[in-house]
């Protein structure tokens, strides 16, 4: 099969069940350019609310500078420019005058390896609503209480809350980072990889936890695995170099995919 360049190119397949009424992110020809090297190219997608959308496709195309883009995570790099609008309602991501702050707060990110900060559980929790000046016990107190019980990881740690976070295993220190991304009351999670580093038992305990958090929150994850983004998502986007292939609802995606770029990969042919 041949690369895709810009002659050989073919539009996106959209399954009719995406659209982009209610969505709660709205990506529009977005382009994105790492220096003199383009690695997206011309992305639109809805993200529609309260479901789980996957992001997929061979290492490199691209998964996770989309993810980035929609928090403005890659502001930090150096050289990078974009083109195009991602919309979350009416408020433009990459509009003049954002504060990225606060749009990072409506934005929870979940990274491949989890990252909790070198202090207590509860300290771990309540760090987003210290930033932000918040002191009052009984509020914090249950805020903790409520992020925990939503990321599954309350009885677990319900009796060393002042413990070091360091000192939980894998996939409890991932399902704190859930709920530390949850405390300051987010639209939106994304996930990059956030089983990449776990074992099966606590991958299965992470895809439990984001099934049961859709509805509430919109959740976008990038993942290597097809099986995780079957069991997980309600939409999948199959990404190839830096260009959006297809996207529709998951289970189309996967059983009936109208791109043979996409059956391709989805049965295991490349990747
Ligand atoms: P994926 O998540 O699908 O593996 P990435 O988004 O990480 O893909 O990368 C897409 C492309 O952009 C790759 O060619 C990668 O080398 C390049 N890239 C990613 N991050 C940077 C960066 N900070 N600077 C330059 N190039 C980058």
């Amino acid at each position: 099969m041949n690369a895709i360049t810009e002659t050989a190119y073919e539009p996106t397949a959209y399954h009719h069940l995406v659209s982009d009424e209610g969505a709660a992110l709205d990506i529009r020809n977005f382009n994105l350019w790492y220096g003199e090297k383009q690695a997206l190219f011309d992305n639109t997608l809805p993200i529609q609310k309260g479901m789980v959308t996957a992001l997929i496709g061979p290492s490199g195309c691209g998964k996770s500078t989309l993810l980035r883009c929609l928090n403005r995570m890659n502001d930090l790099v150096d050289d990078l420019r974009i083109d195009g609008q991602i919309m979350a309602g009416d408020f433009d991501i990459y509009g003049k005058g954002v504060d990225v702050i606060a749009l990072r707060k409506r934005m929870g990110m979940v990274f491949q390896k989890p990252n909790p900060f070198a202090m207590s559980i509860y300290d771990n929790i309540i760090y987003p609503l210290r930033v932000d000046g918040v002191s009052k016990k009984s509020i914090l107190d249950e805020t903790v209480e409520r992020s925990l019980r939503s990321a599954a990881l309350w009885d677990e740690v319900k009796d060393r809350l002042q413990d070091s976070a360091l000192g939980l295993s894998g996939g409890q220190q991932q399902r704190l980072c859930i709920a530390r991304g949850i405390a300051s009351d987010p639209e939106v999670l994304l996930m990059d990889e956030p089983c990449s580093a776990l074992d099966p038992i606590a991958t299965a305990k992470i895809e439990d936890l984001i099934t049961q958090l859709s509805g509430t929150y919109t959740i976008v994850i990038v993942t290597h695995s097809m099986s995780q983004a079957q069991r997980v998502s309600h939409n999948t986007a199959f990404m190839y170099l830096g260009r959006l292939i297809e996207y529709g609802a998951t289970e189309t995606l996967f059983i009936n995919p109208q791109r043979e770029r996409t059956s391709d990969y989805v049965t295991g042919r490349f990747g």
